[in-house]
Formats: structure tokens, sequence, C-alpha cells
């Protein structure tokens, strides 16, 4: 029964994590992408206002007026570049951006470039729309390389993908990084879409966007993490207008809207104060950083909310195995990457939590080295 695109689709790193972790009480969880706070009560109170108020019909395609001239007035006075209102469409979360951006440009064996290590679903959305995930070596530091980023350009490619804050790593972009993509895309003539999602939690400095340097960015934001609303799917993408006019095209015939009254809700969010979530795991950074960095190594994350240990000695998929028998749940690096040096922490668990998990990685490094 299953399409041989289906089967293109590999998630049998993280079900295997998943399996184990089931069989497992109690533990200490650093497996899950997604903050630990609750979606704060404004926003909550919104949506259900939002619900009451009839909130609760189809909207248009590209999501309510108000709700895309709120998000493009926000983003018109935050970065360089100027979007107009046939720039913009709401969706299912950023995930929902990424389908539908990379059905409007992919061409069968088009090249979509992505760095190592990535978020999950740029390599495998590729596939599955048949294209080709071009993969850019980004180790040990995360930089972006002009050079290598230049040769891996061919006539074929549509997109450069760039994730800052980025999953998995933390690792923000340089203005010296975003400058490298920039100008390959510039000399190229090719669209870079940057995931933006984790905007919201940059610890070390400002934000920056490639949107400041390029005028061929679609940018794409999300609610998920911001305001801890990964359920209520809301996400949104600003581009090209071509480019947003197909992407609603295909919506109209996907997910036909996001969320109607989460749409609605999502206008309280963005009156909303941020700081104390970004302080809050900015001190969870600090805390899991400073416990790790001389037992792994370890690039300083400056934002989201992973980090990437590297094992100094041996076999990360067994040390991975190790930790998930002693109830720390870790993700392999493999299932981000083409290597398999490190491992995947999402640190948003109480304090407590974490400092036990640390002790934990600790003692289990000392443990497995004297092995090997
Ligand atoms: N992009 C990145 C880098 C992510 O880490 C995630 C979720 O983990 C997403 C996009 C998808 O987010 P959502 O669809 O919830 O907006």
């Amino acid at each position: 029964m299953i399409s041989e695109r289906a089967k293109k689709v590999d998630s049998s790193g993280i079900r295997k994590v998943f399996e184990l972790a089931a069989k497992i009480t109690d533990p200490i969880d650093f497996s899950i992408g997604q903050p630990d706070f609750d979606v704060p009560e404004e926003i909550k109170e919104a949506a259900i206002e939002g619900i009451r108020k009839g909130m609760n019909r189809y909207t248009m395609t590209q999501g309510i007026a108000e709700l895309r001239e709120r998000i493009l007035s926000d983003v018109n006075k935050k970065y360089s570049q100027k979007y107009e209102a046939n720039q913009i469409v709401i969706t299912s979360g950023v995930s929902g951006a990424l389908m539908l951006s990379l059905m409007s440009i992919i061409n069968p064996d088009d090249e979509i470039i992505i760095f190592d290590p990535y978020f999950v679903m740029y390599k495998h959305l590729t596939n599955l729309i048949g294209g080709k995930p071009v993969i850019v070596d980004t180790y040990p530091d995360f930089s972006i390389d002009y050079e290598k980023l230049k040769a891996a350009v061919t006539s074929k490619t549509k997109a450069i993908i760039l994730n800052s804050p980025s999953n998995p790593t933390g690792y923000v972009y340089t203005k010296a990084d975003i400058d490298a993509a920039v100008k390959v895309a510039k000399e190229q003539g090719i669209m870079i879409i940057s995931d933006e999602i984790y905007d919201g939690f940059v610890y070390d400095g400002k934000f920056d966007s490639p949107a400041n340097y390029y005028d061929k960015v679609m940018v794409m934001g999300g609610f998920s993490k911001t305001y801890a609303m990964t359920g209520w799917r809301m996400g949104y993408a600003i581009g090209d207008p071509e480019v947003i006019a197909a992407m609603i095209k295909l919506q109209q015939y996907s997910f036909v809207c996001a969320p109607s009254p989460f749409q609605y809700a999502a206008l309280t969010a963005l009156d909303l104060e941020t700081n104390s979530f970004r302080e809050t795991y900015k001190k969870k950074r600090d805390l899991i950083y400073n416990g790790l960095k001389d037992a792994f190594d370890i690039v300083k994350p400056g934002g989201a909310f992973y980090i990437f240990p590297g094992l100094k000695n041996g076999d990360v998929s067994s040390f991975v195995e190790l930790a998930i028998r002693h109830k720390v749940l870790i993700i392999p690096g493999n299932v981000f990457s083409e290597r398999n040096t490190n491992f995947r922490i999402a640190y948003t668990v109480k304090d407590e939590m974490l400092k036990k998990g640390i002790d934990t990685l600790n003692q289990l490094v000392v443990e497995f080295e004297n092995r090997i």
C-alpha cells in the first residue's frame, strides 16, 4: 500500500528513542523540543473569547486580515526589507509554511541546500516533494563557509534554508555567517528560506536576519515556541508575492487555513512581553553549558533551547542507549545529521531536573570512556 514517497521518510532514529523511553518511569526528558511553561493566560483567554465570538469557521485561506497586517507591521519595523500585503500567508505552524513553500518551488530533482546539522523536516520534506537535499557540513563550529556553500550550488539549486537560532545546535548565525549565505544567494539569484521560529530565544546580543541584507528571503516565523503553543499550529511565511500566491493556492487544497480561534488569539500574543521566558531559558542554557562543557565537546549555544554536545570518544548511539537506560532521554545526532558524533538535549525542564540530568551525563561519560 505504501508509496515510494512515504517510504523515503525514515523516522527510525527518533522512534527508537521513544520506544526505549516508553518503558521508563519518571525519566529526565531532554528529548522534546517544546517549552516547559504553559501558554500565557491572556492568550488562552483570547482564544476562548475567539471561540465564544464565533471565530470557529474557515477563515480566508491566507489568514485573517488583522493578523496579517499586524505581523507585517511588526516585521517591517524590524527588518530593512519592507513587505506588502500580498507577501504574507498565515500557516499551520512553520511546518505548514515549510511544506507549502517547498511544494511551491520544487520541480523533480531541484536542489535545496541545507546545513548539517539540520532540523529534520528540511531533509525529509525536500525528499518527499521530489527534490534533492544538498547537505553542507558545518562541523565543528556550525558556521557557514562561503567557499563550501558556493561549491554546493548547481543550476538546479532552488533555495538555501537557514535556521537561526538552530535546532538542534542552538547556534546563532553571526553577521559573517549571514554575509556568506547572502553573498552566495545574491551571486546566483537563489532564494533564502529563513526559519526564524526561535527568534524569541537569543541570549547573547540581538537576533539578525538575512532579510536585512537581501530581498529574496522568505521569512518563516511561528508562535509554537515563543508562546508555548506547539499544539495550536500557528505560523506564517513572508516573501516573494508569486511564491506566496502559490502557497495560498496549495493551502486552499490542503490545510485550508490555520485554526481560526488561534489566529485571533495570536493578536494578543503579539502584544505580550516575552523577556521573562528568554531570561529563564538563558539561565538554563548557562547551567547546562557550564555543567557539561568539560566532559563533552560543545559549541556554546547562543539561542533556542537546545545544546548539541559531542562525545570526545566512542560511539554516540551506545552512549545514548546507556543514558536512556539511566532515565536520561537524549536524541542521537544522526537524527539531525549525516554524522553521528553528537547528541541533542532540549533543556526545557525544571532546574532540579536539569541539574540531575547534568550530573547523570557527567557520571555516565566517565563510565562510558573507561569501558572503551
Ligand atoms: N522549524 C524548526 C527549526 C523547528 O525546530 C520546529 C519545531 O520543532 C519547526 C520549524 C516547526 O514548528 P511549528 O510547526 O510548530 O511552527
